[in-house]
């Protein structure tokens, strides 16, 4: 099986008051500069174990809005990974688009570079609520887009929307819901808002002038989610995403099922799988000095783990874990040669008898209400 590579483009037209990726406002970026740098990385890591001999499965342009580089740019980076790897004949290459930063010309080019998935930040069709997340794009931009993505030739677009917005309510998502089906995606992912350190919302938050809104209504939206869209033919297999069937999105299923990926570009973040262990590494956030170190030295990691085998274990079963069907008791003990029960009988008992978790018929997987409380869960296995 293939590895999957993410390039990270880390530059956006504004930045979202609760996004914490690593992302920068501008209206210039030093695109040919960092498409070399890329290059550079994607030949450094080349020559490399596991990497080197392998073949891609999955590529994956995410930021950052990837969407404002031109075609060009991102036709010469899938152009120096094919020199390195062969990329598979039915790869899923994704790019990540900001509605507001695309026209039908360059989604064409786009196509024409080889990416065949586009993911829209839709985020929600609601006027008053795309302005409160600080959107740059209105709801007609993503109709809009979606239409142009389908005449560009893509048949697999993914929608991302959010929900739990403060002043949102179950009927807001719902007609969100309809507005993005309406637009014929075959991958939807909805993911509730949170507020994380270090952006403007959180500090909005801790002095007051927003307010979150109540966990059980936050449950009650998740709860209408899960059920409205299987309703409309997407189903739900990961905690926030939904897909018609067999459109699942390849790329992400690498990082849930623990397999190796390679992550190419400002903070990005790689996992190179040694037998039931790993390494996990991470460049340099800022584009700059990524840049500058890629560009001298062909890389710029910035830190390191080798993960050893009991924590690889437990990365193991709460990644999967996302996952609606879970993991099977015999992929478990094949990956790392002991039984689950074996390893993490304790917690597996206790969480069974709280009702969130279900081992049963050979497979592990969250219940209704794990899902619910799934970071409590995935705690029991750091
Ligand atoms: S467009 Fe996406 S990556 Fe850029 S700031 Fe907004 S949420 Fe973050």
């Amino acid at each position: 099986m293939g590895f999957s590579l993410y390039i990270h483009i880390p530059w956006c037209h504004a930045k979202c008051p609760y996004c914490d990726f690593n992302s920068y406002a501008a209206s210039v970026w030093p695109e040919d500069r960092y498409v070399d740098a890329i290059v550079a990385e994607l030949t450094y890591r080349a020559a490399q174990a596991p990497w080197r001999g392998n073949s891609i499965a999955t590529i994956f342009f995410g930021g950052g809005t990837p969407s404002l580089f031109a075609p060009q740019s991102i036709a010469r980076i899938l152009d120096a990974a094919s020199r390195w790897w062969k990329i598979e004949r039915d790869a899923e290459i994704t790019l990540e688009a900001n509605p507001g930063t695309v026209n039908g010309e360059k989604l064409a080019g786009m196509r024409a570079a080889g990416v065949n998935r586009i993911s829209f930040g839709a985020q929600s069709f609601n006027p008053a609520i795309l302005k409160f997340l600080g959107r740059i794009h209105s709801a007609e931009d993503t109709r809009e887009a979606a239409r142009m993505a389908h005449r560009a030739g893509f048949d697999r677009l993914n929608l991302d929307l959010i929900f739990a917005v403060p002043g949102q309510t179950t009927d807001d998502i719902r007609a969100d819901i309809d507005a993005a089906v309406a637009l014929g995606p075959d991958h939807i992912s909805a993911y509730n808002l949170t507020f994380e350190e270090g952006t403007p919302f959180f500090s909005d938050l801790k002095r007051g002038r927003i307010r979150q809104l109540p966990s059980d209504d936050q449950a009650a939206m998740y709860a209408m989610v899960r059920m409205e869209l299987p309703r409309r033919g997407y189903a739900m297999y990961e905690i926030s995403n939904y897909a018609a069937p067999g459109h699942e999105a390849r790329h992400n299923l690498t990082y849930w099922r623990g397999e190796s990926y390679l992550g190419i570009g400002a903070g990005a973040h790689s996992f190179g799988r040694i037998g039931a262990a790993g390494r996990r590494w991470w460049n340099e956030r800022s584009p700059g000095r990524y840049m500058d170190r890629t560009l001298h030295a062909g890389l710029a990691e910035a830190g390191s783990e080798v993960t050893g085998e009991l924590t690889a274990a437990g990365e193991f079963v709460f990644l999967n874990l996302r996952l609606l069907d879970g993991f099977a008791l015999a992929d478990f003990s094949r990956r790392f040669d002991r039984g689950f029960n074996e390893i993490f009988g304790a917690q597996a008992i206790k969480l069974v008898a709280d009702g969130l978790l279900i081992n049963q018929d050979g497979r592990v997987r969250l219940s209704d209400r794990g899902l619910e409380l799934a970071d409590s869960v995935f705690a029991e296995f750091v």
